[in-house]
């Protein structure tokens, strides 16, 4: 037998970041002391209620926002490293048609017409668009918008893909599309930060990062999050009792995705 060494490399590393908003008088912390480190290939749930800070630590990680203290560090060659999906895909589409949006981040990277057209195909085939390149984006339903995003992402071709409940103005249907989409590039390799205030998202998790009042409360295994220290059998017959081969969640579906108490590791 061959022995295969797996070497994780860390893509993008936060030592104690803290951030609070300028036009929030500056002096109070949104996101408090994250440490916080992103191996090549994971899938990380970063989950916490509302207002718990997770889309600002989003922009720290994506630095669109620049840590008041700490340091986000990038160790990845890949040119853009990481690109986000917001909740609202009207706010991140600027093309008239689809393919028309996909051109222009690329136009930004200087990359030639053909091999625009090489990606832009490539990618739309990927989210299932490939038949609505050419059609105007104003006939696109929300969740085919989110595609758009996603395919618009992966043009780019960045290491690190973040999703910042890029489910949340969606059906369920929809939901469920964008979520198989995330998970087959994640399992081509895609290195994936999926944002989230939904417990039944956890389910495509292998490590889930817990946020309350600005501070990580848990960072550990999916399994752990929601059983703590329970043998690998009692695991595994979990989650064969669970719907679609996911998590045996079946208490949090009912539950409130601001009721902070479903949270097992909240104080
Ligand atoms: P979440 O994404 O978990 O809902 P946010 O990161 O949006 O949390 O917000 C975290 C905290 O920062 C909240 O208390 C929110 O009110 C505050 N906040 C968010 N945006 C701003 C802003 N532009 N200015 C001042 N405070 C903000």
């Amino acid at each position: 037998m061959i022995a295969v060494n797996f070497h994780p490399q860390t893509l993008i590393e936060l030592e104690h970041v803290s951030f609070a908003y300028p036009s929030g008088g500056g002096d109070t912390d949104v996101v408090t002391d994250i440490n916080l480190s992103i191996q090549r290939g994971e899938w990380v749930t970063i989950v916490g209620s509302n207002g718990s800070g997770k889309s600002t630590l989003a922009k720290l990680i994506a630095k669109l926002f620049t840590a008041t203290r700490g340091a986000v560090s990038y160790h990845m060659q890949e040119r853009p490293p990481i690109q986000l999906i917001f909740q609202n895909p009207d706010a991140q589409i600027i093309g008239e048609t689809v393919y028309e949006d996909l051109c222009f981040g690329m136009e930004n990277y200087g990359i030639s017409r053909e091999i625009m057209r090489e990606r832009a195909l490539e990618a739309l085939s990927k989210v299932g668009l490939a038949a609505h390149a050419d059609a105007p984006v104003s006939q696109l339903s929300g969740g085919q918008k989110q595609l758009l995003c996603i395919a618009a992402c992966l043009v780019l071709q960045p290491a690190v893909v973040l999703f910042d409940e890029a489910t949340s103005m969606l059906d369920p249907l929809a939901r469920t599309k964008i979520a198989a989409v995330a998970q087959q590039l994640h399992r081509e390799g895609k290195t994936v930060i999926w944002i989230t205030q939904w417990l039944d998202e956890l389910a495509y998790a292998d490590r889930v990062v817990a946020l309350h009042n600005g501070g990580i409360v848990f960072d550990g295994s999916t399994k752990e999050f929601f059983y703590g220290s329970i043998s690998d059998s009692d695991w595994a017959e979990r989650t064969d009792r669970s719907y679609a081969g996911g998590l045996d969640i079946a208490a949090a579906e009912t539950s409130s995705p601001n009721d902070s108490t479903e949270f097992h590791h909240l104080p």
